[in-house]
């Protein structure tokens, strides 16, 4: 049976519908530890159907290679996806996301020569967005490479800064505008789209080597949003409903993770983007010379017997928990003490590690039932009642300097309240600071225990000698 092309464009739209229902509930139930793999599987259902529309429409080109090239990416994706490891998530996803600007500019470019038999009579509907997927595709492709060489440390993970920077940035943005108003007056003047298209390229470099590695989480954040927005304007030059809707929810859902990420520093977006932090601090500053005041480091013993009388301990995980993989000795010892009738809770700060919900990932990955991970504002009324804060390899969302210092590069930031707890124990490896390069007090107050180490060695050290005071 043959269809007629309207009743394939009616099918085709109502398996758009589908599939663009498919993002939003997937969307949904991504927003949930608990219902995120299923929201996963709905999204991609969503998307085969879209794809799958896409190629019953006549005139999408050559089968045969768009097989291949599906054959090709999904080899390519099931392997990375295999290979790649937890903490390599935000570089990965630095690099999915400068693929689909790519692929949006490429789209968005193929259109332009389409038109070119218009000349001047081409509609600014379809010129504009075909330069604004070239635009903002290149910027994301090259911004989410520098992310991504960042965040692989192939290139210095420090801010590159020099004199005049913004300012150079604004007038090269300012050029490549007006070569994007000549070419929607005249869109025939290719030289000057190739212009264009180059100097996106060049200003997603220069957009993103100033920000420290550090803050390149929200950066992909961003650049993930830029990438929908390429896609949504390709979408409409090229017609497809798909695109559009698909590219603006990518483009809105990206810029709501930026907000939450900048407001849960306390940060603003200009702040991340412009203020180079992360810089190294100037010598002879407090965080330049490290900690001040007396610490007190404990060793394995000294630890075990605070965490053998212990009722109710709240486990602070950080990006340290994460460098050491000790997210399956954290669970270890979470049951021993839960098998010696001690009450245990974790305590997950939004920006805790270097993306959102790193921590629920890694925790999840050593099966730490949902229900005891408590975000900032359930776990801080706790933080009095608990006799000992074991404090995994965090350091800024515990610093109490937000709360009170105004000096603070982190004032303003909410915290977690480690600091109301009976007793503190804090593991970590020396006395530097952690990402926002200030000191914490919390390290010299009479309360705490400082027990230096690798994390997940000395949870192992302090599983062995808890289960010694047990037997
Ligand atoms: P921090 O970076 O403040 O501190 C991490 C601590 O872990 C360090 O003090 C380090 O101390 C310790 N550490 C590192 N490796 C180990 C190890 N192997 N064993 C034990 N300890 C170790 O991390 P937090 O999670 O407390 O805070 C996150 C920071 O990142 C915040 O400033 C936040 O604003 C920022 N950020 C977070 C984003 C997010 O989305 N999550 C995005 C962008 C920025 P030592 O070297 O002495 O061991």
């Amino acid at each position: 049976m043959t269809l007629t092309p309207r009743a394939t464009a009616t099918l085709v739209t109502v398996a758009y519908l589908i599939s663009a229902s498919c993002f939003i509930i997937g969307l949904k139930r991504l927003s949930s530890p608990r219902t995120a793999v299923k929201g996963n599987l709905i999204g991609a259902v969503g998307m085969l159907l879209a794809v799958l529309a896409t190629l019953v429409q006549t005139g999408v080109g050559s089968l045969g290679l768009i097989l291949a090239g599906l054959a090709i990416g999904s080899v390519i994706g099931a392997l990375l996806a295999l290979k790649i490891e937890m903490t390599a998530m935000p570089q990965m996803v630095a690099l999915l996301n400068g693929f689909g600007g790519a692929a949006s500019a490429l789209v968005a470019s193929a259109e332009l020569f389409k038109i070119l038999p218009h000349g001047t009579n081409a509609s600014a509907f379809v010129t504009v967005p075909i330069i604004l997927g070239a635009l903002i595709g290149w910027v994301t492709f090259t911004g989410s490479l520098i992310a991504f060489a960042k965040l692989q440390e192939i290139m210095t993970t420090a801010p590159i800064t020099y004199p005049g920077q913004n300012i150079f940035n604004m007038i090269l943005s300012a050029v490549t505008l007006v070569l994007a108003v000549l070419i929607v007056r005249d869109p025939t003047r290719v030289s000057y789209f190739w212009i264009l298209s180059a100097l996106s390229a060049v200003l997603g470099v220069l957009a993103v080597i100033p920000i420290g590695g550090a803050d390149m989480p929200v950066v992909i954040a961003l650049l993930n949003s830029y990438s929908g927005l390429a896609a949504c304007a390709t979408g409409f030059a090229i017609n497809n409903n798909a695109l559009i809707i698909s590219g603006s929810l990518v483009g809105a859902s990206g810029v709501i993770l930026t907000a939450i990420m900048c407001k849960a520093m306390n940060r603003s977006l200009a702040n991340v983007l412009f203020s180079a932090f992360g810089s190294a601090p100037e010598e002879g500053t407090a965080a330049a010379a490290g900690a001040t005041g007396t610490v007190k480091g404990y060793d394995a013993e000294d630890v075990a017997i605070v965490f053998d009388a212990a009722q109710t301990v709240i486990i602070v995980p950080g990006y340290g928990m994460a460098v050491a993989q000790a997210q399956h000795a954290v669970r270890e010892l979470a049951d021993l003490l839960k098998e010696r009738g001690t009450t245990v809770m974790y305590a997950i700060h939004p920006v805790a590690g270097r993306m959102p919900g790193h921590m629920n990932v890694l925790l999840a990955e050593a099966n730490v039932p949902y229900e005891e991970l408590l975000d900032l504002d359930q776990v801080n009324p706790h933080f009095p009642e608990a006799d000992v804060a074991l404090v995994v390899g965090a350091n800024d969302i515990t610093n109490p300097a937000a709360r009170t210092e105004k000096s603070s590069p982190i004032y303003g930031m909410p915290i977690l309240d480690v600091d109301k707890a009976r007793t503190i124990v804090v593991l970590k490896r020396s006395m530097r600071p952690g990402f926002a390069g200030v000191d914490n007090p919390l390290y010299t107050l009479p309360q705490t225990m400082m027990f230096f180490g690798d994390a997940k060695a000395s949870l192992m050290k302090l599983i062995q000698e808890l289960k010694e005071l047990g037997s």
